[in-house]
This record gives C-alpha cells, sequence and structure tokens, in this order.
C-alpha cells in the first residue's frame, strides 16, 4: 500500500491510496479541496493518476476537503463515497450536480467497513463541527494506515484497540496553542479552531500519541497544521516527545507539505 498526501491543511487537502498489485491494484482519492488540475499534476508527480481512480472518499462537508470532490469523482467515473450530511450543502456539492455529473453516491457510516478491490476502508466518525466527519482506516497488502485531521477531541482515537496494526498514522497536529491565542484570529475563530468540535493542536496530538500510539507504527505523517498558528519544529517537537513518553523509538515523523506531494519519507512510500 502507498499513501501520499498531496495538499494538507486549511488551503485544501487531498491524498491518494494505492492498493494491492497487477490488476488487483486500485487506485483511491481522498478528499479534494484544490484545484483538480494541481492535484492531478501532484498525483501524476508520485506515479498515480487522478483520472482512473476506482473510489473517491470525502471525510466531510468542509470546502478545503470537499470543493472539487464532485468533478474528480465525475472525471475518474468513480463512485462518491461520503456521509449523507457531507453532501447538498452548497452548490459544488449538490445532490442535483452529482446527478448532472452523472456521480454515483455511496452512503458511509461510523465503522461501516467496506472494500475496493483489495482494500478495505473503515469509517471512524470523529466529533468536528461538519456532521458527519470521517476519518479512515485502510487494510491491505498486511498494511493498515489511517488517516485522522479535522477533529477537536481525540478520545475516539483512544478507543481500545482502534490504532492496532497500524504502521502508517496521518494525523493531525493544526495548531500551537500560544501561537493560536497570541495570533491574527478574531477571537470567534480562535474558539473554534481550538474547540471541541475544532482541530488538533499540538499537545493533543501529543498526548494521544503519548497514550494510544500502536507499537508497530513506523511513520507518523503530521497533517493539517495551521500556517498561521504552528510551526513545522514545534509540531516535530511534540510528536516527538509524545512518541518518546509511549516509549517507541524509530518511527519515522515527517510533516505533510500544504502544497505538494509528500517525498522526504521512503519509508513510507
Ligand atoms: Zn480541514
Ligand atoms: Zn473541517
Amino acid at each position: 500500500m502507498r499513501f501520499h498526501t498531496l495538499a494538507s491543511g486549511s488551503t485544501g487537502n487531498c491524498s491518494i491510496i494505492l492498493a494491492g498489485k497487477g490488476s488487483d491494484q486500485v487506485t483511491v482519492g481522498l478528499d479534494c479541496g484544490i484545484a483538480q488540475r494541481t492535484a492531478r499534476q501532484f498525483a501524476e508527480s508520485v506515479g498515480a493518476s487522478l483520472t482512473s481512480l476506482d473510489a473517491v472518499l470525502l471525510t466531510h462537508r468542509h470546502s478545503d476537503h470537499s470543493a472539487n470532490i464532485v468533478p474528480v469523482a465525475a472525471r475518474a467515473k468513480a463512485p462518491l463515497y461520503a456521509g449523507e450530511g457531507a453532501l447538498g450543502t452548497n452548490s459544488r456539492t449538490s445532490w442535483s450536480e452529482l446527478q448532472r455529473r452523472d456521480v454515483e453516491y455511496r452512503a458511509i457510516a461510523d465503522r461501516g467497513s467496506f472494500k475496493v478491490g483489495p482494500l478495505l476502508i473503515t469509517p471512524i466518525e470523529v466529533p468536528h463541527d461538519a456532521e458527519p466527519t470521517f476519518g479512515f482506516i485502510f487494510e491491505a497488502d498486511g498494511q493498515r494506515a489511517a488517516y485522522f485531521t479535522d477533529l477537536g477531541r481525540t478520545e475516539v482515537l483512544l478507543e481500545k484497540g482502534l490504532l492496532d496494526g497500524i504502521d502508517t498514522l496521518v494525523l493531525e497536529s493544526n495548531h500551537d496553542v500560544t501561537m493560536l491565542a497570541n495570533g491574527p484570529y478574531p477571537s470567534m475563530l480562535k474558539h473554534r479552531v481550538g474547540g471541541d468540535l475544532g482541530h488538533l493542536s499540538n499537545d493533543q496530538t501529543s498526548e494521544l500519541l503519548a497514550a494510544a500510539a500502536p507499537t508497530s507504527l513506523k511513520n507518523l505523517v503530521l497533517a493539517h497544521l495551521s500556517l498561521k498558528n504552528n510551526k513545522p519544529e514545534l509540531a516535530l517537537e511534540a510528536a516527538a516527545a509524545g512518541l518518546a513518553a509511549r516509549g517507541l523509538s524509530g518511527v519515522d515523523v515527517v510533516v505533510a507539505p500544504a502544497r505538494g506531494p509528500l517525498r522526504e519519507s521512503p519509508k513510507l512510500f
């Protein structure tokens, strides 16, 4: 299995997952909040094609994830897997737009696993201010990967056994609490981001890792970093402290670039 983030953060999110071998190989798109053409180029640069996807997944309705998800599914002629409440809230993801573009919709639900070829996908509902919001666990080729961004609290991920066997974890590390408090956001937005239905701070991510990082973890990708309220070195430092508290060493930790594919982690890909 290969997992490539292509864009990550409030300016747009997009990932691509490849699993299986030979005629069994499948390619799955996850969110597309960046321009379709840009996403296509990023995918090509990692040897994947956004126009031949077997399935398209949507985490939630916020436009940094959903803006171009319908055109991507339409162009690839791939079914769109999303929570029911994730669609229909704006013109770009309206039901009539799906119909007009002839996109097949498939509903997903918390813990309702489904298969795309050899890839087993399990949606996990997380607390965020766009209900429903899902993270995903991916299993194929004897590997397990997970993707969790856009969540205000971590208790879902603390559930016993949920992260067991995960070797690659893409996990939100959105903001530094002090930078957010002293930063340029208006106070309503500060409360939203830092609140229970907002985004994970570096400290929350660190505490989660200290409590629940699985011993199987090899690759940790810190994702959805705020450009205004975080710095990669702060996120990396907090994650390293969490892993150390858990007694884990040898985990490859990187930050997903806001724009462009993650390349610097050969162990991951
Ligand atoms: Zn987001
Ligand atoms: Zn969101």
